[in-house]
């Protein structure tokens, strides 16, 4: 059962995929998804960290013969 729900601005309300709590889905909400920046800076800054971990360490190839 999916009930949508509204705020008082007959604007629909999702779950903030960060906190769980109720996010504005309209433009009016710039942050959508998220229920506002601070959920929204928090999920992209790990987004970005992970990203940062990844690509400063590759994954090594075992596989790979070594130079000599
Ligand atoms: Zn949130």
């Amino acid at each position: 059962m999916s009930t949508s729900k509204k705020n008082a601005q007959g604007e629909r309300l999702v779950p903030c995929p960060h906190c769980g709590g109720d996010a504005v889905f309209a433009p009016s909400n710039r942050y959508r998804p998220f229920c506002g920046e601070r959920c929204r800076e928090m999920d992209l800054g790990a987004w970005a960290s992970e990203s940062f971990r990844v690509a400063a360490a590759p994954p090594t190839d075992d596989n790979e013969p070594l130079p000599h």
